[in-house]
């Protein structure tokens, strides 16, 4: 169980400990020392002005690995905060689409 506050910010960084500062400004959602998110969501946001497309990115429970909507990654999945169990198997047709994996 991650403690939250009522917005579902993690009450402390998932990664260094640092305690989230309740005077944060609107907007702050990294923490200021290792830059991890403080809050989870849904990764499906689309960032491309030329398309329609609007992702899910719906605000989620910091232990959220997949998004309930759409089945996406989570954001505290994707930052390998968060332990992923089932890794879904991707379909990989195209190598040069990826994003590198280290
Ligand atoms: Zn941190
Ligand atoms: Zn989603």
């Amino acid at each position: 169980m991650i403690e939250t506050y009522d917005d579902l910010f993690v009450k402390q960084c998932m990664r260094c400990h640092t305690p989230t500062p309740t005077d944060r400004e609107e907007g702050d959602v990294y923490c200021q020392k290792c830059a991890s998110p403080l809050a989870n969501r849904c990764t499906n946001i689309s960032d491309d002005n030329f398309s329609n497309y609007e992702g899910c990115g719906v605000a989620l429970k910091p232990e959220a690995v997949y998004c309930p909507k759409c089945a996406t990654i989570s954001l505290f999945a994707r930052e390998q905060l968060i332990e992923n169990k089932y890794p879904k198997v991707e379909l990989v047709s195209n190598f040069e689409d990826d994003e590198p994996v280290f």
